[in-house]
């Protein structure tokens, strides 16, 4: 069992640096104990853990969908354990829920292990290897941002091949109705959540995470607000069983299996905060003065990190800064 301190420190290591980190210190990250585990979450929906990092697959007739693709050292590992699960079934489509190198890490090999459906003529002109790669699905800001804020960029097989710019993308597969939502300014300014319609399954990305507080990257177009606005609508999606719990599930970006009142009670959470600190602000609040207030103080227990990739205080000046600076928008914006 890993430490929630671990497990925040690696997130750490990979969101933030990764490449840069070892440039830094000459220290790479070390995956080689990291085993995949997998959990029939309901319906058509698995969820795969492999130490600190999350990732979905559908699994039914059509193939295989998988939504994030973990970090690259990991990448065999995970599709080994889709093959035990899935066994010959192709793997037909990647999605990803934001650009960030711990959710798309593994897209090169996860998309070369799969096959995209190319129906009649259109074979032809795409050619034999598209048609033997996996579709990677993404929003249109993931793939700007895995070009310009990714350092090196990504090679091209594992850039996302079908974008979009609007509110949602639906696809149907594995006999359900698969709803690709755009949750703007959130995390990032190009986070999707997936909800499997009949499985009754939602795969957050990191807009819900419950091992730390919300990682609001305001550099890339991330915001409190938008973080909240995600969460009220995983809360009107999901519907809980008898007593609050169960009913519809939620893969978060980093942590456990949740239901309707975890997401319910990080909402809460969060929107108290955001009015603490607009509070804070409008009475004008230095940030100086608002992280001396200590205004997480009851939460820190439960969220709070002194040191690692995301502290107390980070979360602090991600919060102050969106509510008083204008969002970051992606190098092009449309
Ligand atoms: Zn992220
Ligand atoms: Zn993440």
């Amino acid at each position: 069992m890993m430490t929630r301190a671990v497990v925040s420190g690696l997130v750490a290591v990979i969101i933030a640096a990764g490449p840069q980190l070892r440039a830094q210190t000459g220290v790479a990250p070390d995956f080689s104990n990291i085993e995949i585990h997998s959990l029939h979450v309901q319906g058509n929906v698995w969820m795969l853990v492999g130490g600190p990092f999350n990732t979905a697959v559908s699994i039914g007739n059509d193939g295989v969908l998988v939504v994030d693709t973990m970090v690259e050292p990991l990448a065999d590992r995970l599709l080994a354990e889709v093959k035990k699960l899935a066994g010959d079934k192709p793997i037909r489509y990647v999605i990803n829920t934001h650009f960030h190198p711990d959710h798309t890490g593994g897209n090169a090999k996860v998309t070369r292990a799969g096959q995209s459906i190319v129906a009649g003529n259109f074979a032809a002109q795409v050619g034999q290897d598209a048609a033997n790669q996996a579709n990677i699905i993404a929003h249109e800001n993931t793939q700007l941002r895995m070009m310009s804020d990714l350092k090196p960029p990504p090679p091209f097989v594992a850039m996302p091949t079908d974008t979009f710019f609007t509110e949602a993308k639906d696809l149907y597969f594995n006999g359900e109705a698969v709803q690709i939502l755009h949750q703007p300014a959130a995390h990032t300014d190009g986070d999707v959540i997936v909800h499997f319609r009949k499985s009754d399954v939602i795969v957050a990305g990191d807009v819900y995470i419950n091992t730390t507080f919300p990682i609001v990257q305001v550099d890339q177009g991330g915001s409190v607000q938008g973080v909240i606005d995600a969460l009220n609508r995983i809360i009107d999606i999901t519907v809980p069983a008898e007593k609050q719990e169960g009913g519809t599930y939620v893969i978060p970006g980093h942590g456990r299996l949740a239901d309707e009142a975890d997401v319910v009670e990080y909402r809460d959470m969060n929107t108290i905060i955001r009015d603490r600190f607009l509070d804070a602000i409008k009475k004008g609040m230095t940030l100086e003065q608002v992280k001396a207030a200590r205004l997480l103080r009851d939460y820190e227990g439960r969220y709070g990190a002194s040191s690692g990739f995301w502290t107390t205080d980070n979360f602090v000046e991600a919060v102050y800064r969106s509510l008083s600076e204008p969002p970051k928008k992606t190098t092009q914006v449309r």
